[in-house]
């Protein structure tokens, strides 16, 4: 069985249109640019080199089909979140690259936004705005501490909302307040990953898929891209692999893949709808580190995602179906939504994101700027990702903007320790991690 019969049929696959998939690669090419993976990352570097230079000839090779990854299996948050969470970017980077880094999550979201109106795509997106919810005291003066960050950093549009004011937008009893964050938005990220490839291939881009990338050797000043029935030459490379990315050889060390589960209901009837508010249709997040993540889909069903997430022990990628995941999110709706407790669940799934050695993204180059990278998104990628493209595309093309100066393209980053040190630090930290929630799960004062 293929990694892609394997993989667990989730709700985003309904909205695929019917594609015709590009034939696997077979026999030796020569190209200018070879990229692998095809998902927002890879297809969107694909469409800017094209847009900006057409004459080059670009191609992306693709393991499975479109979207396979991340891409076509998330929950479709666009957000500000850059690595895993203010307070820790804080602590490492300082303020003023946390300042630097908003400032780029904002223009990713504008850049999104101004894809979809320029090319007149349908991906379902809405502009609802994102909540950050307390669901106890201690979560509660968190997420104050971060607004209050946010406002020293000179960063606007975030609100702390009382309970009361919570409650008339969404209701749940165990909602303490919230952080509400206007500019942020959802999408169909099926929808989203299809229309970047319709971008890419439509500025002539060449797509193989069901073909992956099993070694990439340096030879003669050129890359020899091996794969199961023919080789790619090409001048630069793109690694847009994202949580795969270990598993190609000479990569290992630049992240490791962290699982995330999600369940998706039946669509909500107009009584159960009523009972939870949620008129503004605002993404959710709690505080936790093993945060929960909720949505309502484009029909009115919930999307709860989140909660328990791990680190497989030597990046083994088997872990998209996880049942005790499910069970939790399952129950979960039942706590957040007592009104929806029991609601059927018509789809479940998981999958991978990418997380380095200080859970900060990194863009950088290889082989003197012949070969870029990104990783480490840290499931919070959506905007992101885009734009990232925008960024790898100047690097293949040795141009200095201002989006290559960005602090974290190529920076000085640790490289994740060999095994079994690897698997051992992540086990300690998520276990730390999930210490913390515990603690402050606990409904007490702070
Ligand atoms: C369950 C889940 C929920 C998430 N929810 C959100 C959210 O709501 N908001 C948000 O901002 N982010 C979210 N994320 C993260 C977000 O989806 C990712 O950051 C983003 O999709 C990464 O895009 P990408 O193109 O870099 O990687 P991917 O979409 O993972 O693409 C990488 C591609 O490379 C291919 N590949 C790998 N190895 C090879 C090889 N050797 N040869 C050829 N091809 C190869 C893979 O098959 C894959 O298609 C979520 C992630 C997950 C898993």
């Amino acid at each position: 069985m293929t990694a892609e019969q394997a993989r667990v049929a989730n709700y985003w696959d309904a909205s695929k249109k019917p594609r015709t998939v590009a034939p696997p690669l077979a026999g030796d090419v020569s190209v200018d640019v070879a990229i692998i993976g095809a998902g927002y990352t890879g297809l969107s570097t694909a469409y800017q080199l094209k847009a900006t230079e057409p004459s080059l000839k670009v191609v992306v090779l693709e393991s499975e089909t479109v979207g396979f990854g991340a891409s076509g299996r998330n929950a479709g948050f666009v957000m500000t979140l850059f690595g895993a969470s203010l307070g820790l970017m804080k602590t490492l980077h300082g303020k003023d690259k946390v300042r630097a880094a908003h400032h780029y999550m904002e223009r990713c979201i504008a850049g999104l936004e101004e894809m979809l109106a320029k090319h007149k795509l349908d991906c379902d997106y809405e502009r609802s705005g994102f909540l950050k919810v307390a669901t106890s005291p201690r979560y509660a003066a968190r997420i104050k501490d971060e607004i209050a960050l946010l406002e020293e950093l000179g960063i606007e549009g975030y609100r702390w909302l009382n309970v009361g004011e919570l409650a008339g937008r969404v209701r749940s009893p165990t909602f303490l307040g919230g952080c509400l964050e206007p500019g942020c938005g959802l999408i169909n990220p099926r929808k989203w990953v299809d229309a970047l490839a319709g971008l890419a291939l439509g500025h002539g881009a060449q797509l193989y898929e069901r073909t992956r990338v099993g070694e990439v050797r340096r030879e003669g000043g050129k890359f020899r891209l091996v794969t199961a029935n023919g080789t790619v030459t090409a001048d630069k490379v793109v690694f847009a692999a994202n949580g795969y990315t270990h598993l190609i050889p000479g990569m290992r060390s630049k992240q490791l893949p962290a699982f995330v589960s999600i369940v998706v209901t039946e669509p909500l009837t107009p009584e159960q709808r009523a009972s939870i508010g949620w008129a503004g249709r605002e993404g959710i997040e709690d505080g936790r580190n093993f945060m929960h993540f909720y949505r309502l889909t484009p029909d009115n069903r919930i999307l709860m995602g989140g909660g328990p997430g791990f680190v497989p022990f030597g990046g083994r990628m088997h872990h998209d179906a996880d049942p005790a995941a499910w069970k939790h999110l399952e129950e979960f709706i039942g706590i957040t939504f007592p009104t929806l407790r029991g609601i059927p669940i018509a789809y479940r799934w998981g999958g991978a994101f990418s997380v380095t050695a200080d859970s900060t993204p990194l863009i950088g180059t290889l082989h003197g700027g012949a070969a870029a990278y990104s990783v480490g998104c840290t499931g919070h990628g959506v905007a992101m990702t885009h734009m990232n493209g925008r960024i790898l595309c100047d690097l293949v093309l040795g141009r200095s903007t201002d989006l290559t100066d960005l602090w974290f393209v190529n920076r000085r980053a640790m490289p994740l320790p060999p095994e079994p040190i690897g698997s051992l630090g992540a086990k300690a930290v998520t276990a730390a991690m999930a210490l913390d929630d515990w603690w402050c799960d606990r409904r007490q004062s702070t």
